[in-house]
């Protein structure tokens, strides 16, 4: 079935959330009593109010995320995605993750919701840096400010730019596919809803059931994303 609505899609759109990354050996940082960090509470650390009052621990946070994510790699589903965006089967992909994947396995048209962990920048002058700063422990910008990663921290609006995007592209979608997202975190739950409202068939491929499954056209639960986009692609 959904080879067939994917076929027949003039505009596909996809919404990737953590379940994507974790298939790629990633810890998703959200989920309590995995990963990394698990004493302290990441909304604390992974903050703004971290970053001016707790910078050491910060950067050390985040350069455990650097090397930890520089040792993983995009998985089967990324690369499927990348080759049906070169063959017109998708038009773009809105992710809420920030491992920098969707780009990595080929995908060019990305609206990255949260930023990206491949970059960092200075928080006083906007210089962008590749990410080996952080993992050299390089964490102050020539200018003497501090360098951050190219993320939205706890504390901080996502990008307007990216939300504005991510918006029409929903509208446009006549087929709209989230892959492992719980749809908890507004405004990404939003972007479903705009692309049925405007017509589109909505398809949710997640572990868990979400909120949204009773708005889908196709739930499939407990499969993991990389296999059932390659069962499609044949
Ligand atoms: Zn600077």
């Amino acid at each position: 079935m959904l080879s067939q609505w994917l076929k027949e899609s003039n505009y596909t759109v996809v919404l990737t959330g953590a379940g994507m990354s974790t298939e790629s050996g990633l810890p998703d940082f959200r989920s309590s009593g995995k990963g990394l960090w698990t004493k302290k509470d990441p909304s604390q650390i992974a903050s703004t109010e971290a970053l001016n009052q707790n910078v050491e621990e910060f950067f050390q946070f985040y350069r455990q995320r650097v090397l930890g994510l520089n040792e993983a790699k995009y998985h089967q589903g990324h690369a499927i995605l990348a080759k049906w965006e070169k063959e017109g089967l998708v038009r773009s992909i809105i992710t809420q993750n920030i491992d920098g994947f969707h780009t990595d396995a080929g995908s060019e048209n990305v609206i990255e919701l949260h930023g990206t962990m491949k970059k960092v920048h200075c928080q006083s002058c906007d210089r962008e840096y590749g990410n080996e700063k952080y993992a050299n422990e390089q964490f102050i910008c020539e200018c003497g400010g501090k360098l951050r990663p190219s993320v939205v921290l706890f504390g901080e609006m996502l990008p307007e730019e990216a939300l504005v995007q991510a918006a029409e592209e929903s509208e446009k979608a006549d087929l709209f596919l989230v892959l492992g997202s719980s749809l908890s975190v507004t405004p990404a739950n939003q972007f479903p809803l705009i692309a049925k409202q405007n017509g589109a068939k909505l398809v949710i491929i997640n572990m868990e059931p979400t909120e949204l499954d009773l708005y889908a056209d196709l739930v499939i639960h407990d499969r993991k994303i990389g296999e059932v986009l390659k069962e499609i692609d044949r």
